[in-house]
C-alpha cells in the first residue's frame, strides 16, 4: 500500500475517532446530568413527603397540647396548621411537581384525606374542651381510634417514602451506571485517538523524514567518495527532503557526466599519445621495412577490434600490393588495380557496409558468404596516392563491441600516408644526393659510405676488396676540340661501359671530373684482369657527338686490393698512386699498386 494511502487512512481514522470521542463525551455528560437529576428528584420527593408527615403529626401534637394545657397558643398553632391542610391539591402539587408517580400521588392523597379526617376529630376535641367537656376532648384525642388513625397515616407515609425510595434508587443506580459507562467509553476513545495520532505521527516521521534522510545521507557519503553507483532514492514527496533528493540526483548525473568526459579525455589522450609515438617512430625510419614493422606494431593497438592490411602502390606496375597485415584480414585480395577501390577513386574513406547505402569495392570478396563491414582509407600525401589502409572486423570480436572511433582511424591512415611520403621523399633525395647526374653512376659520397661500410665489416674478415681508379686520357682534348657537350658525351659513354662491365661483380662510381672508381670483391689478380677488360672495352668505344666521331677514348687504370696493398682506407690512395704511374708510363694501361711492404721500404 502506498504511503500516501496509509497516511490518508490514518488521518480518516483519527478524524472519526476524534468525532466519536466528542460524541461519547457529550453522552457521558448527558448521563451525568441525568444522574444528578435523579438524585435531585429523589431529594425533592423526600423533602415533600417529610414536610407533609411533619405537618400532619405537628397538628395532632398541637391539638393534644391545647387539650392538656389549655394554652391558647397551641390552639392558634393548630389553627395555622389547619390552614395549610385545607387544600389537598395545593399540598400534593409540590410532590407531583417533584415527579411522583400516579400511584404514589394516590397514596399521598389517601394520607392527606386521613389527616383531614383526623383534623376534624381534633377540631371537635378543641371545641369540646372550649365547652368545658374535657373528658370528651381527651377521649377524642388520646382515644384508641385517634391513635390508630395516626399510626395508619404514619404507615401510609412511610410506605409512600419506601416506594419512592425504591423507585428513585433504581433510577439513580441506572443513571450512575450509564454515566460511568459513557465516561469509560469516552476515555477509551480519547486514549485510542491519542495513540493512533501518535502512531501516525511516528509513522510519518519515520517514513517521510527519518528513513529518506538516512538513505540520502548514505548516498551523499558514497557520492562524496566518487562512488557514482550510489543511486539516490526516487522520492515523490513535495517537500524539502524531496527537493534534496532531486538535487542529489542532479549532482550524481553531473558527476557521472564529468566522469564520462574524463574517461573520454583519458582515452583520447592515450590514443593521441599512441598515434604520436607511432608517427615519431615512422618519421625516424629510413627504410620501408622498418616503417611497415612499426605500422604492424601500432595499428593493432590503436584499433584492437579491427584486422588490417597495408597496400602500397607499386609505381612500376601501377598496382596496389599487400605490404603488411595484422589479425589476418580475409575480405580483400592481395593485389589489385587502384580503380578497384572506391576509396582510391574518390580519395575518401569508403565503408560500403556502413550505415549509409554504398557500393562495395571490386577488391573485396565475401567471407562466410557475406561481405564484411570493411573500411578502406586511402594513403595519400600532397594529392598523390601512395597506398591503402584496409580494415575489417577482427575475427572473434563481438559485433556490438565499441570499436575505435573513425577520427582515430582517419588519423592513423593520415599519419601512415605522411610517413610513407616522407620516406619516399627521403629516398628520392638520397638518390639525388648519391647519384651522379651526368653518368647515372653512384657518386663520390656513395663511394665514401661504401668504403666506410667495408672498413667496418669486410676488414676484420680479411676479405678481398679491389679498387680500380680510372682516368680518361687527355680528356681535356675532347672539350677543347669538340666542346664541353662532347666531353659530357664521352663521360656518359665511359660511365655506361663501366656500369655494364661491373654489373653483378661490383660497383662503379664517378669519383669526380673524368675520374672513376670501381670496387670489386675479388682477389687482386682477378681485379687486374677485370681492369684490363674494362680498358679494352672503353678503347673500342665509338663515341659520337652530333654525328661526328670523337675518336678513340682511352683510360689509364691503377689497381689496389686488400689485403695485399693495405687496409680498406688506404685503397683509394694506393690505387691512385698506381694510376699516376700508369699515366707516367704512357697512359691507356693498367698498373697494379706495389705491395705495401715494398712501398714502406
Ligand atoms: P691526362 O691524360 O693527364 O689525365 O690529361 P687530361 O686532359 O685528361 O687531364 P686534365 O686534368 O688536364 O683535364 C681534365 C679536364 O676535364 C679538365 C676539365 O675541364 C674537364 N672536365 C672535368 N669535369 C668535366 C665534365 O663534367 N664535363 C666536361 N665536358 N669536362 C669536364
Ligand atoms: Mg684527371
Ligand atoms: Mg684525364
Amino acid at each position: 500500500m502506498r504511503l500516501a494511502t496509509i497516511t490518508n487512512w490514518a488521518y480518516g481514522a483519527t478524524l472519526v475517532l476524534t468525532l466519536t470521542s466528542g460524541v461519547t463525551m457529550l453522552l457521558a455528560s448527558d448521563a451525568h446530568e441525568r444522574e444528578r437529576a435523579a438524585v435531585a428528584h429523589r431529594y425533592a420527593l423526600d423533602r415533600a413527603t417529610t414536610a407533609l408527615g411533619k405537618t400532619m403529626f405537628l397538628s395532632a401534637d398541637h391539638a393534644r397540647q391545647f387539650v392538656v394545657t389549655g394554652d391558647p397558643v397551641y390552639r392558634l398553632l393548630h389553627e395555622s396548621d389547619r390552614d395549610s391542610r385545607v387544600d389537598v391539591d395545593a399540598r400534593i402539587a409540590p410532590v407531583a411537581q417533584a415527579g411522583a408517580m400516579p400511584d404514589e400521588l394516590h397514596l399521598l392523597r389517601e394520607a392527606i384525606r386521613l389527616s383531614q379526617t383526623m383534623d376534624g376529630q381534633q377540631r371537635a376535641a378543641i371545641l369540646a374542651y372550649q365547652r368545658g367537656d374535657f373528658t370528651t376532648a381527651r377521649t377524642l384525642l388520646f382515644g384508641g381510634a385517634h391513635e390508630r388513625e395516626l399510626d395508619r397515616a404514619k404507615t401510609m407515609l412511610e410506605q409512600l417514602q419506601a416506594q419512592i425510595e425504591t423507585r428513585t434508587a433504581g433510577q439513580i443506580e441506572q443513571a450512575t451506571r450509564f454515566a460511568r459507562l459513557w465516561r469509560s467509553i469516552s476515555e477509551a476513545v480519547i486514549a485510542i485517538t491519542a495513540l493512533l495520532f501518535l502512531a501516525v505521527l511516528y509513522f510519518i516521521f519515520k517514513q517521510r523524514v527519518l528513513r529518506p534522510v538516512i538513505r540520502l545521507s548514505d548516498v551523499v557519503t558514497r557520492l562524496a567518495a566518487q562512488d557514482f553507483s550510489a543511486i539516490p532514492p526516487q522520492l515523490s514527496q513535495i517537500d524539502e527532503i524531496g527537493d534534496m533528493a532531486a538535487a542529489i540526483d542532479i549532482f550524481r548525473t553531473n558527476g557521472l557526466e564529468r566522469q564520462r568526459l574524463e574517461a573520454e579525455r583519458d582515452r583520447d589522450l592515450a590514443m593521441r599519445d599512441l598515434l604520436a609515438r607511432m608517427t615519431q617512430r615512422m618519421q625516424a625510419c629510413d627504410n620501408l621495412a622498418d616503417l611497415l614493422a612499426i605500422a604492424r606494431r601500432f595499428a593493432p593497438q590503436i584499433a584492437p577490434t579491427l584486422a588490417g592490411r597495408l597496400y602500397l602502390l607499386d609505381s612500376g606496375s601501377g598496382a596496389l600490393g599487400a605490404a603488411c597485415e595484422w589479425f589476418g584480414p580475409k575480405g580483400s585480395v592481395d593485389a589489385f588495380a587502384p580503380s578497384a577501390c572506391w576509396a582510391l577513386r574518390r580519395s575518401q574513406p569508403h565503408r560500403p557496409a556502413g550505415r549509409a547505402v554504398d557500393i562495395p569495392c571490386a577488391h573485396l570478396h565475401p567471407v562466410d558468404g557475406q561481405l564484411p563491414d570493411t573500411l578502406c582509407l586511402p594513403l595519400t600525401a600532397h594529392g598523390e596516392i601512395l597506398g591503402l589502409l584496409y580494415l575489417e572486423p577482427r575475427a572473434g570480436t563481438a559485433p556490438e563491441h565499441e570499436g575505435t572511433p573513425s577520427p582515430y582511424l582517419g588519423m592513423l591512415a593520415e599519419n601512415i600516408g605522411l610517413a610513407l611520403a616522407n620516406l619516399r621523399l627521403r629516398e628520392a633525395l638520397q638518390a639525388l644526393a648519391m647519384a651522379d647526374a651526368l653518368t647515372g653512376l653512384p657518386n663520390r659520397r656513395q663511394l665514401d659510405e661504401r668504403l666506410a661500410t667495408l672498413r667496418a665489416t669486410a676488414a676484420p674478415a680479411h676479405a678481398s676488396i679491389a679498387c680500380l681508379m680510372l682516368d680518361v686520357d687527355h680528356f681535356k682534348r675532347f672539350n677543347d676540340e669538340f666542346g664541353h657537350d662532347a666531353g659530357d658525351v664521352v663521360l656518359r659513354a665511359v660511365g655506361q661501359a663501366l656500369a655494364d662491365s661491373t654489373r653483378g661483380a661490383g660497383d662503379a662510381y664517378r669519383f669526380g671530373g673524368e675520374e672513376f672508381t670501381v670496387l670489386l670483391s675479388v682477389p687482386v689478380h682477378q681485379a687486374v684482369a677485370r681492369a684490363e677488360a674494362i680498358r679494352t672495352r672503353i678503347a673500342e668505344l665509338d663515341v659520337r657527338h652530333e654525328g661526328k666521331a670523337l675518336g678513340p677514348v682511352t683510360i689509364s687504370i691503377g689497381v689496389a686490393a686488400t689485403p695485399e696493398h693495405g687496409a680498406v682506407d688506404q685503397l683509394i690512395a694506393t690505387a691512385d698512386a698506381a694510376l699516376l704511374r700508369a699515366k707516367r708510363q704512357g697512359r691507356n694501361r693498367v698498373e697494379v699498386a706495389r705491395p705495401s711492404s715494398r712501398r714502406a721500404a
